[in-house]
């Protein structure tokens, strides 16, 4: 009988995973359908995420964070926001807020490749991989029973507690018949990476093109981004069958001279596009008897603010503070006592986040005369310290209860071993959140 059996394991499962290995009697699964994580192979889609600092401090607190670092990890010291041309920019700065960093940009398979090399050495965590979960049977108040697929054949494991992080589609949360809300956008997103003539300096740009967002994200190496590029579904298919030179022509016409002649000349580095398609999804409960969903299997927002995943990191250190606390003081941790203070703490967040990420999307892919007019006032407004400073805050997800996760033994001899191992990270483990220096 598994204590926590956590179907899912993307960058929110495998950070929960992670972050319940301090309690070495707590029984834990993962159950992930990706073979090649197991494997240690990470596809590589391009994708990268900003990283707020209050998820930075989480997977510090974890002990996994070393893992990242020594993989590499961009820190972000200006996100500069703007307005299509118009020349009223917003800048925020490290300086503004006294941090040595606004976040970092992380490749997305750098912190799979960190999360899953930390529970692979955990011994109360047990991997199942790959398999996917085909059904829950309720048959007894005291636990659930899953059903699950290991490829030959069909396995029933016993859990106090199924925590689904199995992304937006989530099965989990359609087998416990959990309805949503959802809205969709006319838009799809389209992620390349390319390199620049001039280094990036750790500057962020999120550029609000009348056809919906444009985000440029700083990577290792100086002159490389990974940019995200909304474009309207209409002409999204066309875009993505350009030749690679009339594509960086028109990714060239939507970046405007300025930046243009700031990071001198542009070239592709992907090979392939990616494309997605952004969802507004809430889930109607987070919750049921055993039952509770996490990271984008509970809520999903659109990229534009890079808040997905950071939300489900707040998730999944949430969970796990409730679930430790509640087994060292004896609690059954399913049960609903348990389970309504994650739902409590996260619920009332998460929908603030994905509903002010969702306004201002649609503020600033609207070209109507009064909507130009709102967000540029919006713009001299952020420009103001204190406004700009509580903008930054909710950026960093510093906003709000922030989990109180210990380390314990083996966390600690794995980040020191890393420091020994690598020290061409000790330059940039130097960057430690003020929060964390006290
Ligand atoms: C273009 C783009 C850019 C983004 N940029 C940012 C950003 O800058 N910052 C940010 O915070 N967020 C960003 N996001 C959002 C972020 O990527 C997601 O919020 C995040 O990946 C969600 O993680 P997750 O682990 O909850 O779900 P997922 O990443 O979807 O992981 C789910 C896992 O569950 C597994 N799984 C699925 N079904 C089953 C099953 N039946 N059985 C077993 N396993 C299963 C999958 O294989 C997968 O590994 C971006 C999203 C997009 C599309």
């Amino acid at each position: 009988m598994f204590d926590v059996l956590i179907i899912g394991g993307g960058m929110v499962g495998a950070t929960l995973a992670s972050a319940l290995h301090s309690n070495p009697r707590l029984k834990v699964g993962i159950i992930e359908t990706k073979a090649e994580l197991l494997q240690g192979e990470f596809s590589a889609d391009g994708r990268a995420s900003a990283v707020a600092l209050g998820s930075s401090q989480i997977w510090q607190k974890i002990g996994v964070w070393g893992g990242m670092l020594k993989r590499g990890v961009t820190p972000m010291h200006c996100i500069q926001v703007s307005d299509g041309n118009y020349s009223q920019k917003v800048s925020l700065l490290r300086e503004d807020i006294n941090e040595e960093a606004l976040g970092y940009v992380i490749e997305n398979q750098v912190t799979q490749a960190a999360l899953w090399e930390f529970i692979k050495e955990c011994p109360n965590i047990e991997l199942i991989c790959p398999a996917k979960i085909v059904d829950i049977v309720r048959e007894s108040n005291e636990y659930l029973t899953v059903q699950v697929d290991s490829g030959n054949q069909i396995i029933n494991l016993k859990t106090k507690l199924l925590v689904g992080a199995d992304g937006g589609r989530s099965l989990v949360r359609n087998l416990a018949e959990i309805s949503i809300s959802e809205k969709l956008y006319d838009q799809t997103c389209i992620v390349v990476t390319v390199k620049t003539e001039f280094p990036h300096e750790n500057i962020a740009y999120e550029r609000f093109q009348p056809s919906g967002p444009f985000a440029l994200l700083p990577l290792p190496k100086e002159n490389r981004f990974c940019i995200v590029w909304t474009a309207k579904n209409s002409e999204a298919g066309e875009i993505l069958g350009l030749e690679d030179e009339k594509f960086m022509q028109e990714l060239r016409s939507r970046l405007g001279t300025e930046l243009l002649e700031k990071l001198g000349t542009i070239s592709l580095e992907s090979k392939t596009r990616a494309s997605y398609n952004p969802r507004w999804m809430h889930s109607q409960t987070y919750i049921q008897p055993r039952l509770a969903l996490i990271g984008d299997a509970a809520h999903t927002t659109h990229p534009v603010a890079g808040q997905g995943m950071n939300l489900g990191i707040r998730d999944a250190g949430a969970i796990a503070e409730i679930i430790l606390t509640a087994f060292t003081q004896g609690e059954d941790i399913g049960s609903m006592a348990v389970l309504k203070r994650y739902q409590g703490w996260r619920r009332w967040d998460n929908w603030a986040v994905i509903t002010v990420t969702d306004i201002t999307n649609r503020l600033f892919s609207n070209q109507f005369w009064l909507f130009q007019l709102i967000r540029r006032i919006g713009l001299a407004i952020a420009s103001f310290l204190p406004f700009k400073k509580i903008l930054m805050y909710f950026m960093m997800g510093l906003v709000g209860r922030q989990p109180n996760l210990s380390q314990k033994t083996r966390s600690q001899k794995t980040r020191s071993q890393n420091l020994e191992t690598y020290p061409e990270i000790a330059t940039i483990s130097t960057i430690t959140p003020k929060a964390l220096r006290k």
